[in-house]
């Protein structure tokens, strides 16, 4: 669909195909709970072309597979990150590929960032900080691996996402889920570019507004968020309409399709511009895609 005029393609830039068989049996049942669509799921997981196809029928160009680190809450090992690049090469251009670190297991941070953003050329980084009980800001408070981090991802110009909101997995700490924890974050590394999952859902929507508009660095996704009560949830989206990303959470409890969700979005009371910026010109801007990618 790399064909489509500008603006009329969407860019799911939060989907959760990942490795399921690393997940711990209680987060496995969290996350498998009420579908009806496993079979897709599971063929989507084994076969980027089954992804490719399914988003034909969904009308979403390229989605961003959202891969991370967090070994005791949810099972995910660093191999999560192979995994990723191996599936975003074989997805021929419709997939970002995310992965993670675990600062608890990782000697030497810096080859492991090496590893990951220069053998093999991972695209971004998520943290999830209720999943990995790791708080964005605990360099401050001695966490030198989380500055190095932060500093190669600058330099490499890669964006970094961080969880915002609750989470109802089994052991997730959700109160560092609140997105004021990225401030120090936006303060002390003005070059990284940092997105706020979930927009801090259901919680804590003032504060991730608010760091949109301090911050030129920091932006969102609206991953989570039933679109239908997305002006409820942010009544002033207008304003930061060109720091907003598409994203549904696509196949999380509660998330039946990329393709109502879209729907549903393009509904919205919202002006043309702003629904072009959030459907894909955000996310071209944060990363990096040429116009024909
Ligand atoms: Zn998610």
């Amino acid at each position: 669909m790399s064909d489509d005029l500008p603006g009329q393609g969407a860019i799911d830039v939060h989907v959760h195909i990942q490795p399921w068989e690393m997940m711990k049996p209680w987060a496995h049942e969290t996350i498998t709970r009420g579908r009806n669509d496993h079979e897709l799921i599971k063929a989507c997981m084994a076969s980027p072309h089954a992804l490719a196809e399914h988003l034909d029928r969904e009308g979403i160009e390229k989605v961003a597979l959202i891969n991370y680190v967090a070994p005791d809450i949810m099972g995910f090992l660093p191999d999560v990150n192979d995994w990723a690049a191996r599936y975003r090469d074989e997805a021929k251009g419709r997939v970002i590929g995310f992965g993670g670190i675990d600062p608890a297991a990782t000697p030497d941070m810096r080859s492991e960032m090496k590893r990951l953003f220069e053998d093999l050329r991972l695209d971004a980084l998520k943290i999830h900080p209720p999943h990995q009980d790791l708080a964005p800001n605990a360099y401050r408070h001695g966490n030198k691996d989380l500055e190095i981090v932060y500093r190669m991802l600058s330099d490499y110009g890669r964006p970094i996402m961080f969880h915002t909101g609750t989470s109802i997995f089994p052991g997730a700490r959700s109160l560092l889920g609140d997105p004021m924890l990225v401030d120090d974050v936006a303060v002390d590394f003005p070059d990284l570019k940092i997105i706020l999952a979930h927009g801090g859902r259901p919680l804590w929507m003032a504060e991730a507004f608010f760091l949109l508009r301090r911050h030129p660095n920091v932006f969102m996704d609206i991953s989570g968020i039933p679109p239908k009560k997305l002006l409820e949830y942010f009544p002033r989206l207008e304003e930061i309409g060109d720091k907003v990303m598409f994203g549904t959470d696509w196949p999380s409890p509660g998330v039946k399709s990329m393709r109502k969700n879209l729907d549903d979005f393009n509904d919205l009371n919202l002006s043309e511009r702003v629904k072009q910026n959030v459907r894909r010109g955000t996310a071209h801007r944060v990363f990096g895609l040429k116009e024909n990618e």
